[in-house]
């Protein structure tokens, strides 16, 4: 919690919308948060999107809801059902190569509103440097140069409507947050998304494994490397304005926004 104090990540009396799957990172998020409200003034509410995915979803709700009514913190449930009129499973019935990007586009569509909406000036997300790491690599692979130089505030920096997320976990292994989940007896989630075999996450996961096991501290070096050269590539990148979709509103860079792309397709 130095991380969120030092790097003021939360500021004084600053109110957090904190995202929860049910998984040990966001809810280890969620109770590290607590523990920092009992002695730093700020408010927090946390949000579980249900994208609607059958035989896994149902089980990290439940655990969701019950770590976070033991923690005594206020909680909505947002599904794509309801925003969008389908699940997830729908969406991606003939197409479950593309269930992460939809599921992310979505996602995000709905944690950005709803902290909104909350009057939220902070989103928090429990990615740690796994997930990090695997981001970076995965947008070089896709040679997608424009995301891999944005960063995670790229947007916030040219529109108000963004809200600014934070990610107080990114620099703690996954292992470290599962013996720390563990030994703080959290109730989590740990079972498999179905849709994440599809996905080149894994992969590069693995791949992130065995180059820390010959050479330690490569996660820790490659995630330190990157926010180095950050502040540059987001010079080279970002833009000087945002325009607006023109089906819902939302900012975007092109005309239509990605979620209404989705929509549309449909
Ligand atoms: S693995 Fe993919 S589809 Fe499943 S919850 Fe994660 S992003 Fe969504
Ligand atoms: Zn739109």
């Amino acid at each position: 919690m130095r991380i969120i104090r030092e790097d003021q990540l939360i500021k004084k009396n600053e109110k957090v919308a904190v995202a929860v799957s049910g998984g040990k990172d966001s809810l280890t998020l969620a109770y590290l948060l607590k523990k920092l409200q009992a002695r730093y003034p700020f408010q927090m509410e946390a949000i579980i999107v249900d994208e609607g995915i059958s035989g896994y979803r149902a089980h990290t709700l439940d655990a969701a809801k019950s770590q976070l009514e033991k923690l005594e913190i206020e909680y909505h449930i947002e599904s794509f059902k309801d925003n969008f009129g389908k699940t997830l499973d729908s969406f991606v019935e003939n197409n479950k190569e593309n269930a992460c990007s939809t599921c992310g586009i979505l996602r995000r569509y709905i944690l950005n509103k709803k902290a909104r909406e909350l009057s939220c000036t902070k989103l928090a997300t429990g990615h740690n440097l796994d997930d990090e790491d695997q981001s970076v690599i995965m947008n070089l692979m896709r040679g997608d140069v424009i995301r891999f130089s944005r960063g995670q505030n790229y947007y916030k920096k040219i529109s108000d409507k963004f809200v600014e997320r934070i990610k107080p976990l990114r620099y703690f292994l996954e292992k470290e947050i599962v013996i720390f989940a563990l030994n703080n007896k959290l109730t989590f989630d740990s079972s498999e998304c179905p849709y994440a075999e599809y996905a080149m996450r894994g992969e590069v996961g693995k791949f992130l494994d065995r180059m820390e096991e010959l050479r330690p501290t490569t996660k820790y070096s490659l995630l330190s490397g990157y926010d180095k050269v950050l502040p540059a590539l987001n010079q080279c990148f970002i833009p000087d304005s945002i325009g607006i979709c023109e089906v819902c509103g939302e900012p975007t860079m092109d005309g239509t926004c990605m979620r209404c792309k989705i929509l549309e397709k449909e």
